[in-house]
C-alpha cells in the first residue's frame, strides 16, 4: 500500500510547477526483538520505520512516532535481523543437479537470486565464475531489487593455466604474471567488485597449483586496482604464502592440516579475513545422501525430480566409490576445528557456502551453514553477525548487513530466536528487499505453483 502524508500530498499539489516529488513508500514495525547485524546483544520491544526502501528510524517501540496514514505492523513475539549475506556463491551454473555453464543465463540467474531471497539470503557475493553478463544484472538489481538478491561480483576469477578453478566453458586460465595482471585489471574495468584466485590441486590429482609468482601479481594488480584479493585455498602452505603476499581473504578453509600459532599470528598482523569456511560445502560431500532431503525446509527449494535425482542409487554408488569419497570427512573436521581455531584467535570472519555448484543449494546452505559454525564453537549471535554486519563490512558493501538509518531494509523476521538456537533462522516469517515483502520459502516453491512442492509447511 501506497501512503503519502499530507505534507507530501501537499508538496505533490504545489510542486506541479517544479518536477512533481515521488510519494514517499512508508512501513512501520513494531514490538520485535532486534538483532541490528552488529554483534550488540538483542533489544526487545524495538521498532522501525522504512521510508522508499531504507531504514528511516530505529529505536524503542515505545518512541515510534509513525507518520499518519501509516498502518504499523505489530510483530509482537517476532525477531528482526538484517537479511543473510553470503560471501561465497557461484551463480547460474545447474539445472537440477546437472551443472554446464550452458544454463547460465540472466533468467536462470535471476531465477536463484529470488530463491535466496526466498530463504532469507538478501545479499550473495559471486567468487569468479559469472558471464559478462553479470555486470548488468547488478547494475539493474543496484537500482531496485524487485525481489532478486543483490550481488557482488568477482566476474571472472584468475586460474592457473591447467590447475584447479573456475569453470568448464568460461576462459579464466592464465600462464604468466603478465597474463595474470592483465586479467586482474580487465575484470576490473568490466566492475568486478573484487579479484578471486584459485590455489589448489584437487588433493593432488591435478600436476601444479598456482604459482607464487602468479600470485603474487594477482594480489598486487588488485590492490593497484582497489580491489581486495579473496583466494581459494586448500593447503596450510599455500595460505601461509598467500598471507605472506597480502591476500585479504580466504574463501575456504584450511582443510589439510590445523592451522598453527604462526599462520594465525601472520593472519591477524596482515588483518586476513576467514570470510567463508564453506563448512557446508564439506559436509555435503561427506555424505552419499544429504542428510536433509526430507526436510520441508530443503525440499520446497527444489523440484521432486531433485530429490529423486538425489536418492537415485546410482549416483549414490558413484559418489560413495570415488577416490575422495573417504577424504571428505577428516576434511570436514579440518575445516571445522580450523574456523573455531581462527575465530577463538580473533581473527575476523564471514559467513559463505560456496553453493551454486551440482547439489550445494542456494539458500538452503546458509542456514546450515550457520549451524556448522555454531558447532564448531562460536556463539548463534556470532554467526548471525559474521553472516550479516560481517560480510558486508568486508565487502565494503556500506547499504547492507546492519539495522541502522540510512541501511537498505533487507530484513529477516522470525518466529523464534536465533540466538537461543540458530536453526530458529528457519523459522521465516517474511523477508523484506529494500522495504518491499518478498515470498518466503514457506509461502512459494521457487515460484512453481503450490500443488507441486515437495515438502509440507512449516
Ligand atoms: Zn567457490
Amino acid at each position: 500500500m501506497r501512503t503519502c502524508s499530507w505534507m507530501s500530498v501537499a508538496a505533490l499539489m504545489a510542486g506541479a510547477l517544479t518536477a512533481a516529488p515521488a510519494m514517499a513508500k512508508t512501513v512501520a514495525l513494531s514490538h520485535f526483538t532486534l538483532i541490528d547485524g552488529t554483534g550488540r546483544a538483542p533489544v526487545k520491544n524495538s521498532a522501525m520505520i522504512i521510508t522508499d526502501g531504507k531504514i528511516s528510524w530505529v529505536g524503542p517501540a515505545a518512541k515510534l512516532k509513525a507518520p499518519a496514514g501509516v498502518q504499523v505492523r505489530d510483530l509482537t513475539g517476532k525477531f528482526v535481523m538484517p537479511g543473510i549475506i553470503d560471501s561465497h556463491v557461484h551463480l547460474g551454473l545447474v539445472d537440477g543437479i546437472t551443472q554446464d555453464l550452458k544454463y547460465y543465463t540472466r533468467e536462470s540467474v535471476e531465477r536463484q537470486l529470488k530463491l535466496y531471497a526466498a530463504y532469507g539470503v538478501t545479499s550473495v557475493q559471486v567468487l569468479g565464475t559469472d558471464k559478462d553478463e553479470i555486470h548488468d544484472i547488478v547494475r539493474d538489481i543496484r537500482a531496485d531489487p524487485a525481489g532478486r538478491a543483490r550481488v557482488w561480483t568477482a566476474g571472472r576469477g584468475v586460474v592457473f593455466k591447467g590447475s584447479y578453478g573456475g569453470v568448464v566453458g568460461l576462459p579464466a586460465q592464465v600462464a604468466t604474471p603478465a597474463e595474470a595482471t592483465a586479467m586482474v585489471d580487465r575484470e576490473a574495468a568490466k566492475g568486478a567488485d573484487f579479484i578471486k584466485l584459485w590455489v589448489d590441486d584437487e588433493f593432488g590429482t591435478i600436476a601444479e597449483r598456482m604459482p607464487a609468482d602468479i600470485s603474487t601479481a594477482v594480489i598486487a594488480e588488485a590492490h593497484k586496482d582497489g580491489k581486495k584479493a579473496v583466494a581459494h585455498v586448500f593447503y596450510y602452505d599455500n595460505a601461509k604464502e598467500l598471507t605472506r603476499e597480502g591476500v585479504n581473504g580466504f574463501a575456504h578453509s584450511v582443510r589439510d592440516r590445523a592451522v598453527d600459532a604462526p599462520l594465525l599470528s601472520a593472519m591477524k598482523a596482515k588483518g586476513v579475513w576467514q570470510i567463508a569456511a564453506t563448512l557446508s560445502r564439506e559436509a555435503s560431500f561427506t555424505y552419499d545422501l544429504l542428510p536433509f532431503v526430507d526436510d520441508p525446509f530443503f525440499s520446497r527449494g527444489v523440484t521432486p525430480q531433485v530429490i529423486a535425482d538425489l536418492r537415485n542409487p546410482e549416483r549414490r554408488t558413484r559418489l560413495s566409490s570415488s577416490p575422495t569419497f573417504p577424504k571428505y570427512p577428516a576434511v570436514l573436521k579440518y575445516a571445522m576445528e580450523n574456523f573455531g581455531r581462527e575465530a577463538k584467535a580473533g581473527i575476523p570472519y564471514g559467513m559463505g557456502t560456496d553453493s551454486g555448484p551440482s547439489a550445494r543449494f542456494p539458500g538452503y546452505f546458509a542456514h546450515w551453514e550457520l549451524e556448522l559454525m555454531v558447532k564448531s564453537g562460536i556463539t548463534p549471535l556470532q554467526a548471525l553477525t559474521a553472516a550479516t554486519g560481517s560480510n558486508a563490512k568486508f565487502m565494503g558493501a556500506t547499504n547492507v548487513g546492519t539495522i541502522a538509518p540510512a541501511k537498505a531494509a533487507d530484513l529477516l523476521v522470525l518466529d523464534k530466536d536465533p540466538t537461543a538456537d540458530i536453526r530458529n533462522t528457519r523459522a521465516i516469517d517474511s523477508v523484506y528487499l529494500a522495504g518491499e515483502q518478498v515470498p518466503t520459502i514457506w509461502q512459494t516453491c521457487t515460484g512453481r505453483a503450490a500443488d507441486a512442492c515437495t515438502g509440507g509447511p512449516k
